[in-house]
């Protein structure tokens, strides 16, 4: 297939990852009449429901990836824990988008930290450290607190800690599972206004667009509450625009691409951590903007034209997170929760729920984003989850460890 021609429904996508940007990748597909084939490792992951097809393999799997690039017309990606050996295996075969180099200076913090830096945006002074004293020198110049975290394999706050004193540095390698001399980023605790990001599509041909910044709000290092378009001057949000479309362009990238950023006391903007793929802060668009971050997606993927990234309407969103022990999924409360009409509500179909597993989200639009914010935050506070004895039956080992395992997804 000639690479550039555009890939127009009926094609079938292929997506690396199951999980619930999958899941709404292909539902936005699906609407378009692509057809979907999606490998994850758990045969029931939230996206099966809406694949033609899963092909059950782990994120390393070359075979599997084989497996997905023979059926499938273009592939991406919904998470970059995917191996760049799979990625790099099925290049030859079939258009990968956005490809292997964003997923090389993604799934790296400190790949991540260089490429920003080397495109002239700026990120929180850092460090590369591989031992307590090399770490204990870096705290020397970097000052406390500092935040010291795994390059690889991080997500949704995990795979990080907070450093308030040296002393802490002597353990920090056994507390993050690791031999020392593992290479860490060590880098400064920024002191922000705002946790602000930034959705960017870049087409097959090189346009762009981007979707106006959301506000964020996180608990722990996991997202709880976005609102856009975020209440922020036009000068941040153009800034925060540019510096989206200046990674999509140095990444030569194909797709979207997100930004998480710092808005900083005196109104600069610093990057945090970049995700070449939809993310949970431009869920709002599904129902707040001209074009979801899923479509866009689909169709940059595809070679198609961007759609519209104007924003309908201020918009909030509000995770629903899992709460208590592990146990079968049971959510109560849909029908308070969709009492007040401006609410909309995301479940993601998974099995089990566990603390602070990503299961769904609410969205409200509002006549501004702190009215939407409280429409969400009210429609969040009518839902639970059951804990209903009968539901606390515990699933076979496999099951859990598959299902677990098919979560690292901001
Ligand atoms: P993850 O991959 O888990 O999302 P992040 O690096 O984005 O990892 O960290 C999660 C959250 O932790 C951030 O959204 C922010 O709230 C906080 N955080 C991380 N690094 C810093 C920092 N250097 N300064 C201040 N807060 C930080
Ligand atoms: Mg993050």
């Amino acid at each position: 297939m000639a690479t550039h021609a555009a890939i127009e429904p009926p094609a079938t996508i292929g997506i690396l990852g199951g999980g619930q940007l999958g899941r709404m990748l292909g539902g936005a597909a699906r609407a378009m009449g692509y057809r979907l084939v999606v490998l994850d490792p758990d045969i029931e992951c939230p996206a099966a429901a809406i694949a033609d097809r899963v092909i059950p393999a782990a994120y390393d799997d070359v075979g599997g990836a084989l497996r997905l690039a023979d059926a499938s017309d273009v592939v991406t990606y919904e998470l970059e824990h995917v191996a760049a050996g799979v990625v790099a295996a099925i290049e030859p075969l079939v258009p990968v988008r956005p490809g292997l180099h964003p997923l090389l200076v993604t799934q790296d913090r400190l790949a991540e930290r260089r490429f920003v830096e080397g495109a002239g945006v700026a990120v929180a002074p850092w460090r590369e450290v591989g031992s307590v004293p090399s770490a204990r020198s870096a705290a020397a110049e970097l000052g406390l607190p500092l935040r010291l975290k795994l390059p690889i394999g991080g997500y949704d706050g995990r795979g990080q800690l907070r450093i308030t004193s040296v002393e802490q540095l002597d353990d920090a390698w056994t507390r993050l599972d690791r031999a020392s001399g593992w290479p860490l980023l060590a880098e400064r605790e920024l002191d922000f206004e705002a946790e602000l990001s930034i959705v960017v599509a870049r087409a097959l041909d090189g346009s762009t667009a981007a979707f106006p910044p959301s506000r964020n709000r996180h608990d722990d290092g996991i997202l709880v509450e976005s609102v856009a378009p975020a209440p922020v001057g036009q000068g941040i949000a153009d800034a925060a625009r540019a510096i989206g479309l200046r990674l999509a362009e140095a990444m030569d990238l194909c797709g979207t691409l997100t930004a998480e950023l710092f808005l900083l006391r005196d109104g600069s903007l610093a990057v945090n951590e970049l995700a070449p793929r939809v993310h949970n802060s431009g869920h709002w668009t599904i129902e707040g903007a001209a074009t979801s971050q899923f479509e866009q997606h689909v169709r940059a993927i595809c070679g198609l034209p961007l759609g519209s990234t104007t924003a309908l309407s201020p918009t909030a969103v509000v995770n629903l997170l899992g709460t208590g022990p592990a146990r079968r999924a049971q959510l109560l409360g849909a029908e308070a929760a969709l009492a007040d009409p401006a609410v909309h509500l995301h479940l993601y179909d998974k099995r089990r729920v566990f603390e602070r597993r990503k299961m769904g989200h609410v969205t409200a639009i509002g006549a501004d984003v702190e009215t939407a914010l409280e429409a969400a935050r009210r429609a969040r506070a009518a839902l639970r989850w059951a804990d209903d004895e009968a539901l606390a039956s515990p699933m076979p080992s496999a099951a859990v460890g598959a299902t677990a395992s098919t979560d690292p997804e901001p």
